[in-house]
């Protein structure tokens, strides 16, 4: 039982949080969303536990497209950050506040960037491009996140502002966010040869997510003392971590999305 203890405490915080939410507020829906949430992610640790090869593409695409197509264009929730904005400035802490709290703010403390790498429905179709492993050196304009998260800020005040906020004016903002989002991902993919090229300079999600998964319980640790030092985990991580120091401050530490591809890769198991 023992290599599967990740998946059931991650299933255990999410049924507590579906029971919690339920008893709470009465809807039934927060205990079948969170329930479905934790049960792909319970799956998927088992399946990767048996090495199955597209485990992780399994909770992307299971809890991805349930949010995208479901939560977003069939309940018409924005799940993006203008409509996190909108639901907290307006007072309503429904689905949208708390999908934020508990993947993008809280959580992150709990099991880092794991949002990332294996839930996010914009990272679900850039991850099917080409390039798995960047081709190219990390460019320094990761500030374009912080000008991109100011905008959405201003976006919404705006909009606010202007008495034009409402759930439908969020509703499109949903989807010309989304359609956003997924051109200006795979031109920029394919031009810096790099899948997660939008993650590391534009996403602007990435200013909550960088600074709590610093101290994230769940990371990949280094055995420093076993390491040869043979590069491998270097070359396959698509984020660019210097995951071959144990520090938590190592090079791009608040990158990792947690996706086991160096683990896989090291020769002598000094990934844990
Ligand atoms: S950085 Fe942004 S786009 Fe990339 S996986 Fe995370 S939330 Fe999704
Ligand atoms: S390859 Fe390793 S260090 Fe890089 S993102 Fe994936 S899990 Fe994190
Ligand atoms: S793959 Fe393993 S041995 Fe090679 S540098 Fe990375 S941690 Fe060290």
């Amino acid at each position: 039982m023992k290599k599967y203890k990740t998946g059931i405490i991650l299933f255990m915080v999410f049924e507590a949080i579906a029971v919690s939410l339920w008893l709470s507020t009465g809807s039934l829906f927060f205990l079948l969303n969170f329930t479905y949430i934790g049960t792909c992610i319970a799956v998927g640790n088992v399946l990767m536990v048996k090495k199955w090869k597209y485990a992780r593409e399994f909770v992307q695409f299971t809890v991805g497209s349930y949010m995208l197509v479901f939560l977003g264009l069939i309940c018409h929730e924005n799940m993006q950050m203008e409509g996190f904005w909108y639901y907290l400035f307006s007072g309503f802490f429904g689905a949208g506040v708390l999908h934020y709290a508990i993947a993008k703010i809280f959580g992150p403390l709990l099991f880092g960037r794991g949002w990332c790498g294996y839930a996010c429905w914009t990272a679900m179709i850039l991850d099917l491009l080409p390039y798995r492993t960047p081709a190219s050196p990390r460019k320094s304009i990761g500030w374009i996140r912080y000008v991109m998260f100011g905008l959405s800020l201003a976006l919404v005040v705006l909009l606010m502002y202007l008495g034009k906020a409402n759930k439908t004016t969020m509703f499109y903002l949903f989807v010309a966010g989304n359609v956003l989002y997924y051109a200006v991902g795979i031109i920029l993919a394919l031009a810096l040869k790099d899948n997660r090229a939008f993650c590391k300079y534009i996403c602007p999600i990435t200013v909550f997510l960088k600074p709590m998964s610093y101290f994230s319980a769940l990371r990949i640790k280094c055995d420093e003392e076993k390491c040869i030092h043979c590069g491998k985990c270097l070359k396959v991580c698509p984020m660019d971590v210097e995951v071959n120091r144990n520090a938590r401050n190592r090079k791009n530490a608040t990158e990792c999305i947690l996706c086991q591809k160096c683990k896989k890769a090291c020769p002598v198991n000094a990934l844990k």
